[in-house]
Parts: structure tokens; C-alpha cells; sequence
């Protein structure tokens, strides 16, 4: 196949999504490996003294185009699942893996680098330059570069392995996610839940060429149910079938179970440390982050707990009480707490979720989203014709800056359906680069799972789906808005990644502020702005449950790091779940039954980035909710303060130490006061 025939070799614009097909993964892998292989030998065979233009950035070009190729392959599995596919995913990833470690454990190239380190050019290199060859001498050593060969080989077995079992984990949860559903026929049994569940449940039995409806563990669906409907036993049975996903236990279990994944990849991960001298793999993962050590990672987590507990525990209180005294509970289970929490709030506030979902369609969001982001940094977002996109639901847009020049791209892929990945995410399709030709402009990915428009209504979201819209756009924008021309230290890539969550946790601010909500929400039919009472009732019930919801990550983030910080890796599943139960013990004022397997679906730590890392969430808290802090001083849209943040944060990405980022822009180290302030840990 010649480069022309393979789509996915084609790097003159953006993917050729209609065109990809699973069988040309490989070739294009042989092919592109085949040629980044020459090309370092090649390089390797010059005389010895290398400069950025003959040594790093045909490296980084090489790299580049094989990211390019692989973000296709990984987006498509992602959000377009099929065997064929999947196979060409599973064989592809440990190829590519394979390759990283070997560039990353070749001593030739790590003392080349070193050579541009020491050469006497190196000084009068850019910031970024710098940086980028600081990172890869550094991801040298953390490859096993210097390791003796046999220690080396072994590093790159474990990580080839590594990267099957994860992505064999995240398939596992998808097949459980997909592999149960609740068939309903007598309509009684959808009892509270509102029309738009209804009409979703309806269609999705109705594609099965099924009268009645159907319930599923996707989140349109399931949060609904387990929030509104009024069948108790039924939300039972939705919440063993979704807590016991990929387990031992619940309605498939040993199906899909990720038990044993799970402790072969913490035995790998901890292997993988003790290979490079470090004690466990928090300690080697903590080697590329904001924060130095696990102890300085518990005590913080530690100290929020010790605010956020009381809260949660008074509020937890308060929601028993209410489902005693108002509708006669006696016990309150884990499957009762959506549905009470969402009467308690509709019986305090006046006001429950789906009243405000007429006053989000996606359209205007979007479009709303787009005019914050213009008045904070002065670049326009358009909607821009693309046919060729993997799924008729998905959007293509435009960035420009004021003098009208190309700034990035994006693709909008948001409703939730079968065969995609559960979740929000933004992930990175083409990098920033300065070419002969010019700028190459970033391009993202940009993937959610709300509820898709039926019946002929538009999408409508609800008001957590529009943070969660921002969020990823957030994500989107410290992609798109870099100035870094190489890729390795461009937008995210570089960041270290306690500090990945300021830029999106911080575009979820403006969606609090009545300004703000003036641009995003109008009613569907009525094209009315939100009325001033439910913007009341929604700002008074913003702290609703905040202690809980704090709590909760606050468990998910010691888990973490617990898990990975022990001497030695668990044995078996029950020391996972005894770990478990022990911060739950700690933080917790929710305890699951015993059948909850919640940890075989944690992704995020398990086939994710985050592992040894769920912390960074709170970390980015801390440092997004202090840089909104100067919004709220000058104006949440001072346009001054809006360049300040895109030329202090988002521009120059990863090409600066993140601290160094923000205190550029806040004048000042980050204090935790405005996080507990926001979410009404203090007065
Ligand atoms: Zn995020």
C-alpha cells in the first residue's frame, strides 16, 4: 500500500475519518515504524555533535506523525467500537508501545541529547527548546535508559504488558456497561421519571425492534433512574448491575471481571518502579508532577478531609432524616441516595435538575460557550462545514483570533449511544507545529455522553452536563490557544499532570454566574432567559451535598494513592477491597454494600493517566479556583485578566513549570482559601 492509498498516512489536513478502516492500522504502523526506525539511524550515524535542527526536531517530527496516526486509531476505538477494530487497537498499542521504549531506553539518543544539553547553542535556545530537552533527558532516565541491559529489557516488557492489560480493562467496563440493560413493559414501573427518559428508554428498546422500554447503564440513562424513579426494587437491581460492572459480583459476575487485571497491574506498576531504584510507583510517578512527595499528597488530601467531613456527615444526616420524616424510609441505601437527594433539594430549593434542562439546548450552549471564551481571550469559534467525521452527530468548529488568523480546530462528538466510551473527555487529534510551510494548528477532540436530542426535541442538557461541556473545553482551549511550536511541550502535552485540570476546572466557574448563564441558557421553545427565581434557587442550592460530593473524590483520590504507594503490590482482590474500606473508614460517610465492586470500573486509574494521580483533580482545584478568585475581584469577563490567564496559562502550556505559570499570572502562590470558599467549606 503506498502512503496515498492508506488514509491514515495522509498528513496533508485533518483525518480521513470516512475513509479509515480497521485493516489499515497495521499497514500504516509497519510502515510509519518501518520509517521512523531509518530515519533515527540515519541521524545516529552523523558525527556526534548535535543541534535542535539535525537531532531533536527530526525526533520530534518523528514522533509527531506517529502521534498523529495513533490519536486516529485510539479516538475511533474510543468512541466507535467494533471487533475488527478493537483487535487492530489491541495489536496496534503494544507495537506502538513498544517502539516509545525503545527510542526512550536508546543510550545513543539519550547522550545525543545530553550533547544539545551541553552544547553551547543550548543557552541561546528558547524556553520551549529548553524545556522540551530538559523533559527528554529526564523521561530517559525514567525509561530505564541507564539501566543495564537486562533490567532494560525486562522495563520494556512490563510496559508492553501494561498496555495491553489497560486497554483490555477499558473494554472490559464498556462490554459490562453494554452487556445488561432492564426491559420494562407495564409503564407504572417508570413511575417519577421524566419525559425525557422515557422518550430516550422507549427509542433505545424501540431499536431493538422491541415495544416497552429499555433502561441502560449509560449515564443518560441510568443517572435518570436511579435520581427520579420511584421504584425502589428497580433502582436496586440498576445499581447492583452497575456497581458490580467488570466484577465477580452483581447480575454477570465473572464476566468481564477486571479482579485479577487489576492486581497484575499494580504488580507491573510496582515492578516497573523498583526496576528504576524507587520504592513503589507513586513515588516514580510523583517524579513528573507539581507535587514531590506521597506524604505531601496524603497530608493535603488529609486536611481537606478533615473540613469537608463534618459537612458531608451533617448532610448526610439531614437526607435520612428527610426520607424518614417526609416519605417514611426507614433505612437509607446506597440506591436510595439519588432519588432522596434529588426530593430534598426539589422540596428546599424548589427546583429539581430537569426544570432547568428546556433552558440548555446543546445548540445554544455551544454557541453561548463560544461568546464566554470570546470575551475572556478575544478569539472567535464558528461552526465550520466537515463531512468527513465519524458519526452524523458530530460538529466541527473553527478558532480564529481577532485579526481573523486560523488559532485551531476542534470536532464535537456529544451524545452518548452505543459502542462509545462512558464519560467526557478532550484528547488531542494534531499537535501545534511550526513547519516550512507555517503554522500546523492544533486540532482536539472533544467527547461527551449527554443526552441525545429524541422525538423531534432537541438535546437538551442538564445544567452538570453544560460544567461538564466546559470542562472538556477547558481542556480544549489549553490545546487549542497554545503558542509552544513544538509539540512536545505544546498545549498539555508537557504539563506536568497534578496541574492538567486547571484550565478545564476553571472554565466550569462561569457557569455560575448570571452573566454568564444570560449567554448559554435560553428556553427551547420560548427563547426566554433563565428566570431570575430558578437562577436564584440554582445559586442557593450550588453547596448542596458539597461536603458529600468532596468526600467522595477525596476517597477515590486516597484509594489512589494508597494503592500505589504500599511496599509491596496487593495479593489478592479482597486486599484491594480491604484498602478500600479502610479510607472509607477514614473519609467516608457513605458506606456501599458489600456487593459493590466500584474499583473494577475505576478507568481512571486503572486504563487512565490518573493512577497515583486522582489527587490532581483537588491539587487543580486549589490552583483553579484561586486563578477565578482574580475574576471575581476585577469582573468574570475583565478582559485584561482574560489575556493575562491566555498568556500566562494557556499559551505558553508546558513549556514552563506550572507553578511558575501561576504565579505569573496571580502575582502569587496558590491558597486554598477560594476552594473552600466556592464550595462552602468556610464562610
Ligand atoms: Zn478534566
Amino acid at each position: 500500500m503506498s502512503n496515498t492509498d492508506n488514509p491514515l498516512l495522509d498528513f496533508t489536513g485533518l483525518p480521513r475519518f470516512c475513509d479509515v478502516r480497521p485493516e489499515h492500522v497495521a499497514p500504516a504502523l509497519d510502515r510509519l515504524l518501518e520509517e521512523n526506525r531509518r530515519s533515527r539511524e540515519s541521524l545516529l550515524a552523523g558525527h556526534g555533535h548535535y543541534t535542535w535542527d539535525d537531532f531533536v526536531q527530526p525526533i520530534e517530527d518523528m514522533n509527531e506523525r506517529l502521534n498523529r496516526v495513533w490519536s486516529v486509531v485510539a479516538h475511533l476505538n474510543a468512541v466507535m467500537d467494533n471487533e475488527a477494530l478493537r483487535a487492530a487497537y489491541n495489536e496496534g498499542v503494544v507495537r506502538v508501545t513498544d517502539y516509545y521504549t525503545e527510542l526512550q531506553q536508546d543510550e545513543r539518543l539519550y547522550s545525543g541529547y545530553q550533547s544539545v544539553a551541553k552544547s553551547a547553542q543550548f543557552s541561546a535556545y528558547s524556553q520551549a527548546q529548553r524545556k522540551l530537552v530538559e523533559n527528554r533527558l529526564r523521561d530517559f532516565r525514567l525509561f530505564g535508559a541507564e539501566l543495564p541491559a537486562d533490567k532494560k529489557r525486562r522495563f520494556g516488557e512490563v510496559q508492553s504488558e501494561l498496555a495491553v492489560l489497560q486497554a483490555r480493562f477499558e473494554q472490559n467496563v464498556l462490554d459490562a456497561t453494554q452487556g445488561w440493560a432492564l426491559y420494562l413493559d407495564d409503564e407504572a414501573d417508570l413511575a417519577g421519571l421524566p419525559e425525557a427518559a422515557r422518550t430516550l428508554a422507549r427509542e433505545e428498546a424501540a431499536r431493538e425492534g422491541r415495544s416497552g422500554w429499555k433502561l441502560t447503564l449509560r449515564a443518560p440513562s441510568y443517572q435518570a433512574f436511579m435520581s427520579y424513579a420511584d421504584h425502589r426494587e428497580l433502582r436496586q437491581r440498576m445499581y447492583e448491575a452497575y456497581v458490580t460492572r467488570a466484577s465477580d459480583q452483581g447480575p454477570n459476575a465473572g464476566r468481564w471481571d477486571n479482579g485479577p487485571l487489576m492486581l497484575r497491574l499494580l504488580a507491573l506498576r510496582h515492578e516497573e518502579a523498583r526496576l528504576l531504584g524507587f520504592s513503589h510507583y507513586a513515588e516514580y510517578a510523583l517524579q513528573k508532577r507539581m507535587v514531590k512527595s506521597v506524604e505531601q499528597v496524603l497530608g493535603f488530601l488529609r486536611e481537606l478531609a478533615e473540613r469537608a467531613r463534618p459537612v458531608a456527615v451533617r448532610e448526610l444526616e439531614e437526607l435520612a432524616a428527610f426520607a424518614r420524616e417526609q416519605h417514611g424510609l426507614k433505612r437509607l441505601e446506597a440506591w436510595d441516595i439519588p432519588y432522596y437527594s434529588e426530593k430534598l433539594r426539589q422540596a428546599r430549593y424548589g427546583f429539581s435538575q430537569e426544570d432547568l434542562r428546556p433552558y440548555f439546548p446543546a445548540k445554544r450552549v455551544v454557541s453561548g460557550m463560544f461568546e464566554v471564551v470570546r470575551r475572556l481571550y478575544g478569539v472567535h469559534i464558528v461552526s465550520v462545514d466537515n463531512p468527513d467525521v465519524w458519526h452524523p452527530d458530530v460538529r466541527f468548529y473553527e478558532i480564529r483570533d481577532e485579526s481573523g488568523a486560523v488559532r485551531g480546530r476542534c470536532y464535537m462528538d456529544l451524545y452518548a449511544r452505543a459502542h462509545k466510551r462512558g464519560g467526557a473527555w478532550m484528547d488531542e487529534c494534531i499537535s501545534r507545529k511550526r513547519t516550512a510551510a507555517g503554522v500546523q494548528h492544533p486540532v482536539a477532540f472533544l467527547v461527551c455522553n449527554f443526552s441525545p436530542s429524541m422525538d423531534g426535541r432537541p438535546a437538551l442538557l442538564t445544567h452538570e452536563e453544560v460544567i461538564t461541556l466546559f470542562h472538556e473545553f477547558g481542556h480544549g482551549l489549553h490545546h487549542l490557544l497554545t503558542t509552544v511550536d513544538y509539540p512536545g511541550v505544546a498545549g498539555l502535552n508537557g504539563v506536568a499532570w497534578d496541574a492538567v485540570e486547571l484550565p478545564s476546572q476553571f472554565m466550569e466557574n462561569w457557569c455560575w454566574e448570571r452573566e454568564a448563564l444570560d449567554l448559554i441558557a435560553a428556553h427551547w421553545q420560548t427563547g426566554q432567559k433563565l428566570p431570575e427565581s430558578l437562577f436564584e434557587k440554582l445559586i442557593a442550592s450550588k453547596n448542596f451535598q458539597a461536603g458529600m460530593q468532596f468526600v467522595r473524590q477525596l476517597e477515590f483520590a486516597l484509594f489512589d494513592m494508597l494503592l500505589h504507594s504500599a511496599n509491596e503490590p496487593p495479593t489478592a482482590v479482597h486486599d484491594i477491597q480491604q484498602l478500600l474500606e479502610e479510607v472509607r473508614r477514614e473519609v467516608a460517610v457513605v458506606f456501599p454494600p458489600t456487593f459493590n465492586r466500584f474499583q473494577n470500573s475505576f478507568t481512571h486509574i486503572f486504563s487512565g493517566g490518573y493512577a497515583a494521580g486522582y489527587y490532581s483533580y483537588k491539587w487543580a482545584e486549589v490552583l483553579s479556583a484561586d486563578a477565578f478568585s482574580k475574576f471575581e475581584e476585577n469582573g468574570i469577563f475583565d478582559r485584561r485578566t482574560g489575556l493575562e490567564f491566555l498568556h500566562h496559562v494557556l499559551e505558553p502550556g508546558g513549556s514552563r513549570e506550572p507553578m511558575e505559570l501561576f504565579v505569573a499570572f496571580r502575582g502569587r502562590e496558590p491558597t486554598v482559601d477560594a476552594l473552600l470558599r466556592h464550595t462552602g467549606l468556610v464562610a
